[in-house]
Order: C-alpha cells, then sequence, then structure tokens
C-alpha cells in the first residue's frame, strides 16, 4: 500500500512529563488513557467509550505531543498522518488512504491514530467550488465519515485530530459517535512557559545563575515550539563561542533570532 502509516512507538515513549502547561487539556486527555488501559471498567457499565477526539490550538502548541503521550501512557501502537497526505491530485488515492489507515488501526487495536491538519480533510463541503479537486476532498472525507461510523465503539482504537481551525471543519465530523469532544490546546502563560522551559532545559548545560522565570517573562506570545527552537539555539549560540554552559546572553540572543523570525511569519500572513 502506498500509505505512510507508521508505528513511532519504538524508541521512547513520550510520556505526560514531556508535556508542560496545558493542565485542562491533560485532565481531559487523561481519561482517555484509562479508556485504553480499562476499556471493561466502562463497558461493564454499559458505556460507550468515545470514539475520538479533536486537539484545537495554535501551531506549535504541543497538539501531536499530547497525542503521543497518550500512546506512551497507555502503551499502545501510535499511528499517524496529516490530513494533507489524504489530498491528492488522482481520483480515489485519498478515500483509499483512509481505508488503508483505518484497516491498519483495526490490526493494531488497541491503539491510537491522530490525523494532524484535519482541516486540510475536513473542511466544510461546498465552499470554494472553483477549486477543480473540492470533488476529490470531499470523497476523502465522506470515506472517513464511513469508516468512523463503520468502526464499532469500544473496539480499541481512538482517533485524535488536530487543527487550529475548528470552525471551518464540516459539522459532520463534529457529531456524536465522530469528534464529538474537543479539547482546547492554548498558548501558553507565563507559569506554563516556565514549565516549557524546564522541560527543555533539562537537557542542556545551563549556567547556574540562569533565572527561568525571567525567560518566560521574555517570551510572551511564543508557543511550546517557539520555546524548544530558542533552548537549541541558544545551546547553539554557546558552543559557537566556545562556552562551558549556556548562560543568559546566549538566551536573549537566541529570543532575538526567534522574535525576528515571528515578525517575518506575521508580516508574511497580514
Ligand atoms: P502544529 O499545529 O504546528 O502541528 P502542534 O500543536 O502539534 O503544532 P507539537 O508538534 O506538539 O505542536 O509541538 C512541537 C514541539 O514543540 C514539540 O515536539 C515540543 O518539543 C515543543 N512543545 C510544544 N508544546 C509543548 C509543551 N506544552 N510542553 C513541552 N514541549 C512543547
Amino acid at each position: 500500500s502506498r500509505a505512510t502509516v507508521f508505528d513511532k512507538n519504538n524508541g521512547t515513549p513520550v510520556t505526560f512529563k514531556d508535556v508542560a502547561g496545558l493542565a485542562e487539556a491533560k485532565v481531559e486527555i487523561e481519561e482517555i488513557v484509562e479508556f485504553l488501559k480499562n476499556p471493561q471498567r466502562y463497558t461493564e457499565l454499559g458505556a460507550k467509550i468515545p470514539k475520538g477526539a479533536l486537539l484545537v490550538g495554535p501551531p506549535g502548541t504541543g497538539k501531536t505531543l499530547l497525542a503521543k503521550a497518550v500512546a506512551g501512557e497507555a502503551n499502545v501502537p501510535f499511528l499517524s498522518m496529516s490530513g494533507s497526505d489524504f489530498v491528492e491530485m488522482f481520483v480515489g488515492v485519498g478515500a483509499a488512504r483512509v481505508r488503508d489507515l483505518f484497516k491498519q488501526a483495526k490490526e493494531k487495536a488497541p491503539c491510537i491514530v491522530f490525523i494532524d491538519e484535519i482541516d486540510a480533510v475536513g473542511r466544510a463541503r461546498g465552499k470554494n467550488p472553483n477549486m477543480g479537486s473540492n470533488d476529490e476532498r470531499e470523497n476523502t472525507l465522506n470515506q472517513m465519515l464511513t469508516e468512523m461510523d463503520g468502526f464499532g465503539s469500544n473496539n480499541g482504537v481512538i482517533i485524535l485530530a488536530a487543527t487550529n481551525r475548528a470552525d471551518m471543519l464540516d459539522k459532520a465530523l463534529l457529531r456524536p459517535g465522530r469528534f464529538d469532544r474537543q479539547i482546547y490546546v492554548d498558548l501558553p502563560e507565563l507559569t506554563d512557559r516556565m514549565e516549557i522551559f524546564n522541560v527543555h532545559l533539562r537537557r542542556i548545560k545551563v549556567n547556574s545563575k540562569l533565572d527561568v522565570e525571567q525567560l518566560a517573562r521574555q517570551t510572551q506570545g511564543f508557543s511550546g515550539a517557539d520555546i524548544a527552537n530558542v533552548c537549541n539555539e541558544a545551546a547553539l549560540i554557546a558552543a559557537r563561542n566556545n562556552k562551558k554552559t549556556v548562560d543568559w546572553n546566549d538566551f536573549m540572543a537566541a529570543i532575538d533570532r526567534i522574535v525576528g523570525g515571528l515578525e517575518k511569519r506575521s508580516r508574511i500572513i497580514t
């Protein structure tokens, strides 16, 4: 098959310790870990386990990380695909990839299926009638809906999908029995940014006087991905200058570089 589904559960699994901040999202997602670990607890009482949840939030805030952590905590395989991988020019390819993904999921159950950028397939139907490939995208979306409906609940497969534009999604995707739960993953506040720094500073030899709270204050509006970038960039700058540890000045230089990048990004968007 041509689908690029891969099992990323080899190597060290991601756990909740790797995900900083996001306290509310973690509480909701912990329930999904329980569904995977102890399904009988729910099914014996006659409860239907949800088939899927939608992770909603800006880019780089940890949606993929959180989905991987669910698989890591429950110790089940993680099958992942991006919505854009389903959007193909050739008729039937997208739908075939959807079928293939769900087939693999059934074989590997219990498991997590993660669909990043679901909006690439799941945009509301009937918009942009001028775009030629729209019919094909609708076929793919219909196949996804069919697969989700065909799935019994309580079969050990939970589908997580990520988007930064839940408002653009076809309402059919959000109906009960599909992605009927939404979990918000927002940009981090000050204390969350401190936690994110602490996660990423674990890997780095930092100067003992480094003030993490001040770093968090200097990075308002940064996503978790931006902060991970700052830490790595600071270490590169320190290495370039032959330092033994990474210090405040290296971090300030790294933040300047990333802010420069962010400004460029928003200038392109606006
Ligand atoms: P996108 O919408 O762009 O796909 P995303 O929300 O899925 O982004 P991730 O891919 O999960 O973001 O995050 C990218 C990287 O940023 C992570 O691998 C991690 O290194 C870092 N990161 C993001 N959020 C957090 C967080 N809450 N705690 C720790 N690290 C984080």
